[in-house]
């Protein structure tokens, strides 16, 4: 069921993403072949343009009479063919450089009446003999065999100004056409195998996307069942206990009082079990408004080395310390900072060896008061120094049960240390000892 959720939201999240990244890649995909035909075809405009305008010039001052050609015509075009006469065309003949453009394969150039008759042809043109003048001077033509060209008129005008005919230059579509087709079968071809990568991308990404929401709810789930199982221990005490006193007809007053003091065991355990996971949750919500002022930390581990002393002797650990005596202040919680502190010294002793030793050391570097808190006893192997922070973790579950922690200590550590915004850290070797570093920002030095 969990699985199928999870494929749900993935697939839906590939589906999103190839669609988006798709939809993006065919629109530039079809954005850069209109721009790139555009510019083609503008490229195809300027040449013919140039061409035309540099035979219509070159052509209007030998102009004499409305559609008649005068020698002079002959002289600059010498390969141009007259209607009507037999055009015999040495392909070698010189044209001067700057009617160069006119020679490449695919370009004409014909002289019309303002009729529309056909007066003389320079190149082969379109079979189709169209010589309709629109009133635009720019025309796409396709002739009988299906070749595009396309073609620009212009107004030629006799040496007087009379006008004389039409200059057509023209040029075949084909290359462009042929250029556009290989194009749009790239495109055809590109977008689909583009589109086949990027769906594979997609669901590789939308996995990379769940992971870190696959984890958290992993983690949820292992939270709930570590917490469900963490309360059911007191609650089966209590209950085992409640009802093997029901099971007797009497109670005498030692009986009750040991059953008494069972049940107020386990229910402070359990007090505390659901306090410090409250604290954890609004300390995640950020919903803890603690009040902050000014803590002295050399009072604060002071007072601790004093209250666990008891604790410490009767695991016969020694205590000691290096706390100097210029005041190291933080701006923090008080009560915060003693849960803090408790917790790792506490562990220094409960982890410990008989007759090993605990040492608490206050400093600051920078701008932050650095504690550490040494003990010399059994250590914690590399693999395990990241997963003590997590919340239930206990590397001795036994020991730590008989110790009555819960797995909740160091992750509650954690959490008051970054709202010091400060950090905590571990450096161990098992068999040793370990040394747990916390530093929080002092900016009350
Ligand atoms: P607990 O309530 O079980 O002590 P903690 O969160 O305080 O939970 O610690 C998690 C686990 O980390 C403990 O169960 C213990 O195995 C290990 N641990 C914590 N402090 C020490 C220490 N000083 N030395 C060795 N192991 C430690």
């Amino acid at each position: 069921m969990r699985e199928k959720i999870f494929l749900t939201v993935r697939s839906r999240l590939a589906i999103w993403y190839a669609g988006v990244m798709g939809g993006i890649l065919c629109l530039s995909g079809i954005g850069s072949y209109l721009v790139m035909a555009h510019a083609h075809w503008q490229s195809l405009d300027r040449e013919l343009a140039s061409v035309a305008g540099t035979f219509h010039d070159i052509l209007e001052p030998v102009l004499k009479s409305p559609s008649q050609l005068s020698p002079q015509s002959k002289q600059i075009l010498p390969e141009l063919c007259i209607a009507g006469s037999v055009c015999n065309v040495s392909s070698n003949t010189y044209i001067h450089h700057t009617l160069g453009a006119i020679q490449q394969e695919g370009y004409y150039l014909r002289l019309v009446s303002l009729s529309g008759k056909l007066l003389a042809s320079f190149k082969a043109q379109p079979a189709d003999n169209s010589l309709v003048i629109s009133t635009e001077n720019w025309q796409t033509i396709v002739d009988q065999t299906g070749e595009r060209y396309h073609q620009v008129s212009l107004l030629l005008k006799t040496a007087q100004g009379q006008d004389w005919g039409y200059i057509q230059v023209g040029r075949s579509l084909n290359d462009y056409d042929q250029h556009l087709g290989e194009s749009k079968i790239a495109l055809g071809i590109g977008i689909p195998i583009a589109l086949i990568l990027i769906s594979i991308a997609s669901w590789w990404l939308s996995a990379k996307a769940m992971q870190p929401i696959y984890r958290s709810y992993q983690q949820i789930q292992q939270f709930t069942a570590d917490a469900a199982h963490e309360l059911r221990t007191p609650l089966a005490t209590i209950q085992a206990t409640t009802e093997s006193v029901l099971r007797q007809d009497t109670l005498s007053e030692l009986e009750a009082k040991d059953t008494l003091k069972t049940i107020d065991r386990q229910n402070q355990r359990l007090s505390q079990l659901v306090k410090d996971l409250l604290l954890l949750s609004r300390m995640d919500s950020h919903t803890h408004q603690a009040q902050r002022q000014p803590c002295c930390l050399n009072d604060i581990l002071n007072d601790l080395l004093e209250e666990l002393a008891p604790l410490a002797v009767s695991e016969a650990i020694t205590l000691k310390s290096d706390i100097p005596t210029t005041p190291i202040q933080i701006i923090g919680n008080e009560e915060q900072l003693y849960r803090l502190f408790t917790n790792l010294i506490a562990n220094g002793i409960r982890y410990n060896h008989k007759g090993g030793e605990v040492k608490v050391t206050l400093s600051h570097k920078d701008h932050y008061a650095i504690i550490e808190v040494e003990d010399t006893g059994i250590g914690i192997v590399p693999e395990e120094q990241e997963k003590i922070f997590e919340r239930f973790y206990r590397i001795s579950s036994d020991r730590s049960r008989t110790t009555g922690g819960s797995g909740l200590g160091l992750a509650i550590a954690k959490a008051i240390a970054l709202h010091h915004k400060g950090n905590i850290t571990v450096s161990s070797e098992p068999g040793k000892g370990s040394k747990f570093i916390v530093r929080a920002y002092a900016n009350v030095i």
